[in-house]
């Protein structure tokens, strides 16, 4: 093998990585474990600000093409009121969301990549990574262990990512507050020209449905978390997850007649991240560098920034080392304007009594003087404000507070404004 780039994982972040280098003539061998993608419930609707990021990238005519389904409305239920927001209309360079099943836009995108000339390597599992000069990847297959050597090791393993381990980064874990379950659905009566977003702010609950291509509907229960909470998984569970959508305002005709096309399953919805993913001859991108709570639906949007903004490091720069390192840098930025973003929404929209129920009614006065006090994290990402006058703004507080100061300069603000627990 003669490749100057290998990629463990050939999800969205690995596939699109090598689909872009590919395309500019650097060598690049993805290895995937799986040799047919199955649904493992994961993200199904990219938000407005990631399909300007796959248009950046180039991948967003290839997804419209093969597997996505544009939506041009976004619809909140809240408070017994309902209020549809037309993207197209409202968004910067005019974005829809894009739905799509996971699994079928992985093979679209890893696809895209082995046409692009990468090698793409399906049934090989990576079992260790070796950091340095050069890095190393060791695979296991039906023939026994393998060592490929190259100029940079990308870690786009997801969630759970081993490469982070190998690499020796340390990781990082938000409090935990929401739980996310989902499950495609079948046989609904959702209208299907918009994402629908529930919320129950008393009850801490919430609910997201995202139509896709062919009728069936990505539907997600949002819970916070609770002790005597066991996971919302397993087939069994269908009826509590239909009910948990009903109790958070979900009509009952909309799903009652609805039954699961794929498996139902509950995850964590803490955020973890790792500071500065890069290191000693390997990046991380996508989950495996930082994951924000699912119930936000940023994680596709930030896994293709993370691909375009590491892509473009490493073609401007020959050196890689350096090239890595600024990618790490930005990818603190981004991501912490995230993280940030969406923790203020999950303290202000998912907490519950009386102090929480305070803060909302400071928080919505103060909003009803015009839109421009909410982040409008879907259609601006991390472009959206962040800083410490845009949360006194959001919650309706006077600037500056007594309470935590601006940090915004430096590479990871996120770090020094918020206590996560190792
Ligand atoms: C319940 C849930 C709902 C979500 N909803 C949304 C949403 O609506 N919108 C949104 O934007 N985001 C959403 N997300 C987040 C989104 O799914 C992820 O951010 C995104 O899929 C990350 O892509 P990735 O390529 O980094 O990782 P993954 O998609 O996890 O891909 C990793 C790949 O690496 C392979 N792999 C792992 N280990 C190895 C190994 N050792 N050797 C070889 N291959 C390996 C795996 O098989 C897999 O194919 C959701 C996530 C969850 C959990």
């Amino acid at each position: 093998m003669n490749s100057d780039v290998l990629i463990v994982g050939g999800g969205l972040g690995g596939a699109a990585l090598a689909w872009r280098l590919s395309r500019e003539g650097i060598p690049v061998t993805v290895f995937e474990r799986e040799t047919e993608f199955r649904d493992r419930v994961r993200g199904e609707g990219l938000l407005p600000w990631g399909v300007n990021e796959a248009r950046d990238l180039g991948i967003e005519p290839l997804l419209v093409q093969e597997c996505a389904l544009p939506i041009a409305y976004w619809t909140s239920h809240a408070w017994s009121q309902r209020s549809s927001r037309n993207l197209i209309e409202s968004t910067p360079r005019g974005a829809p969301c894009l739905d799509f099943l996971h699994a079928e836009m992985q093979e679209v995108l890893l696809g895209a990549a082995a046409a692009a000339g990468a090698d793409v390597r399906r049934g090989v599992r990576v079992v260790r990574v070796d950091p340095g000069a050069p890095p190393r990847v060791i695979t296991a297959q039906s023939g026994g262990e393998e060592t490929h050597v190259a100029r940079l090791v990308v870690g786009a393993d997801g969630r759970t990512s081993k490469v982070r381990d190998w690499g020796g980064f340390e990781p990082w874990r938000a409090q935990q507050r929401l739980r996310v379950a989902g499950v495609l659905l079948e046989g609904c009566d959702v209208p299907r020209d918009s994402v629908h977003v529930f919320r129950n702010s008393s009850e801490g609950t919430g609910a997201l449905f995202f139509p896709q291509r062919g009728g069936a509907i990505r539907g997600y229960a949002i819970r916070r978390r609770r002790e005597r909470h066991g996971p919302l998984s397993g087939s069994k569970r269908i009826g509590e997850f239909i009910d948990v959508c009903c109790k958070t305002g979900v009509p009952a005709d909309w799903i009652n007649g609805a039954s699961p096309a794929g498996p139902l399953a509950e995850f964590e919805g803490a955020d973890t991240w790792v500071e500065r993913p890069y290191r000693n001859g390997v990046a991380l991108v996508g989950d495996a560098a930082s994951s924000n709570d699912p119930a936000w639906g940023n994680g596709l949007s930030l896994t293709i920034r993370d691909v375009r903004v590491l892509a473009e490091c490493l073609l401007e720069d020959d050196d890689w080392a350096r090239a890595g390192a600024r990618y790490a840098c930005l990818h603190d930025e981004h991501f912490g304007a995230v993280h940030r973003i969406t923790t203020w929404l999950t303290e202000l929209l998912y907490e519950i009594g009386d102090e929480a129920e305070a803060r909302r009614e400071r928080a919505f006065a103060a909003m009803s003087d015009g839109r421009s006090r909410n982040p409008d994290f879907v259609a601006l990402g991390p472009a959206a404000p962040s800083d410490e006058e845009a949360r006194c703004r959001m919650f309706g507080e006077s600037y500056p507070s007594d309470g935590l100061r601006n940090v915004s300069e430096g590479a990871s603000p996120y770090l020094r404004r918020y206590t996560a627990a190792k």
